[in-house]
């Protein structure tokens, strides 16, 4: 009686292994994934074979005999071996759980916004007093800045964005980018009270309470449309010093302080289609960076009227407005963990986001830090290093850069890439094995790397095996313009 149940017990196991194989098939050949249908196909067929054997096996009452209980107990004890290393919870990171502050091991500056590439490359014009003065007080970044100015416009010289087949790809991009200047205006990224409002919650605030608070905005979030939502306390050391970056030609803004009066901030992700950051580094994928900006825009200007009509100070961050580092934010707030390539890294989508937030002085609930076993991961994977066509992403260890210890992106030779292709690349993004579509195998497989070692370095092996080392661009879908050349590549 005992061995006929192991026996059953046994063949439902092996039952649902086949049809899990089957499911990642599936998935695989519905990606346009080639090779990793091969060698799911394989995989599942494996399993089949095993499972049709057991079964006949089983049937002529094989493991009734000495042998046949022998290689059943056998099989329990393989599969019982696998699961107790694969399923259990390894230590923490503890300093993955400390949020952005657990990098911390010097004293760290407030990060100047007129000094990030975008601010010194984009906003500052030639021969203006802002870079004049800027220049003179930075000697340090005047050569390496000339000589991208001497390469051609703020982008950079041209590249496939300037080729006449873009064009359509290039007019969606702007298209997109338009909407994050249009919410950039002051009145949209700090609102005023509603006019219908304004008397009344000048007088008295909208009472909510904290807990309250904290629901209605994450839900509004949600509603809107943001894919992930979290709220920290804004520390400090990740809001920018000063104002940088310019697009309404309010140049009284530039080197402004930015003022800290605001002790939450609501960080917010943006899902990125996977099959268009699939084509990077080509259009395609910087039409969904922006497509995601745009949206980081409509959700983060409308949740800070919100806000505003509520009676309490609200700003909204994005693309075209930013008062800190949503990196770091994002950490803190618990959407995920920083990785190699400088992204935040999800549970949910990987580094297949792009963040936006409001700070505000609402009082709200922090979530907290969370360790998914990103810096384990990457310590081992290096995938996206192996991959960028800039060389920008380190394979070695970590550093401590302005007090923070992390993988020190070379963030200029990246933007020069992006002036030579003319897009944001995203190829680091697209080969991560954190962005895989979240189908029911890769769910399963990210709940085990969040959880297990072992499984990190077998999945990672894997990813290689079933994806290959360097994956190659995939086509958009068809409405994005894309070339025959490059839907062959
Ligand atoms: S590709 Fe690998 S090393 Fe790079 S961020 Fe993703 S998991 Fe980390
Ligand atoms: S965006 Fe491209 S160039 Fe920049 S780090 Fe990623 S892969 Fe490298």
């Amino acid at each position: 009686m005992l061995i006929s149940v192991l026996v059953v017990i046994a063949a439902v196991g092996l039952a649902v292994q086949a049809l899990i194989g089957l499911t990642f098939f599936i998935s695989s050949v519905r990606e346009g994934e080639s090779r990793a249908s091969v060698f799911a196909g394989f995989q599942f067929l494996g399993m089949l074979v095993v499972f049709a054997v057991f079964l006949v096996l089983a049937s002529s009452n094989f493991f009734h005999t000495g042998p046949g209980l022998f290689l059943l107990l056998l099989g329990y004890a393989a599969i019982g071996g696998a699961a107790f290393f694969l399923l259990r919870r390894t230590a923490p990171n503890p300093r993955a759980l400390q949020g952005a502050a657990g990098r911390i091991q010097g004293e760290v500056a407030r990060f100047d916004e007129r000094t990030q590439v975008f601010a010194r490359n984009r906003s500052l014009r030639p021969e203006s007093d802002e870079y004049n003065r800027f220049y003179q007080e930075h000697p340090e970044y005047q050569q390496i800045d000339r000589r991208r100015r001497e390469k051609g416009g703020p982008i950079g010289h041209p590249g496939i964005i300037d080729r006449p087949h873009e064009e359509a790809n290039v007019a969606m991009m702007l298209a997109s980018q338009s909407m994050c200047i249009y919410l950039s205006t002051p009145e949209k990224t700090a609102p005023q009270p509603h006019l219908h409002l304004r008397e009344k919650v000048k007088e008295r605030r909208v009472n909510l309470d904290p807990d309250e608070a904290t629901r209605m905005v994450k839900g509004y979030a949600r509603h809107l449309g943001a894919a992930l939502v979290g709220i920290t306390e804004a520390n400090p050391l990740w809001m920018y010093s000063h104002r940088g970056e310019i697009f309404h030609e309010n140049w009284e803004d530039w080197g402004k302080e930015i003022r800290l009066d605001h002790k939450y901030v609501i960080v917010l992700a943006e899902e990125m289609s996977l099959e268009m950051i699939g084509s990077g580094p080509h259009t395609p994928t910087t039409v969904e960076s922006m497509n995601n900006y745009a949206k980081g825009a409509y959700i983060s200007a409308q949740i800070a009227a919100f806000i505003a009509n509520l009676g309490y100070s609200a700003a909204a961050n994005h693309l075209r407005h930013y008062d800190g580092l949503m990196v770091p934010l994002a950490v803190d707030a618990g959407l995920g963990e920083l990785g190699r390539l400088g992204y935040l890294m999800t549970k949910e989508y990987g580094p297949r986001v792009r963040l936006s937030g409001v700070t505000t002085d609402l009082p709200l609930v922090s979530d907290k830090p969370v360790d998914i076993g990103v810096e384990d991961f990457c310590e081992i994977c290096k995938k996206c290093s192996a991959c960028c066509p800039s060389g920008s992403i380190p394979m070695g260890g970590q550093t401590v850069v302005n007090g923070t210890l992390r993988w020190k992106l070379n963030e200029q030779t990246c933007f020069e890439y992006w002036g030579k292709v003319g897009t944001d690349c995203n190829v680091c993004m697209r080969v991560c094995p954190w962005s895989h579509a979240r189908t029911f195998p890769h769910r399963l497989i990210v709940s085990l790397i969040v959880r297990n070692r072992l499984a990190r370095r077998i999945f990672s092996a894997m990813d290689d095996l079933f994806y290959g080392r360097k994956p190659k661009p995939k086509a958009p879908p068809n409405w994005v313009r894309f070339t025959e050349k490059e839907r062959r590549e």
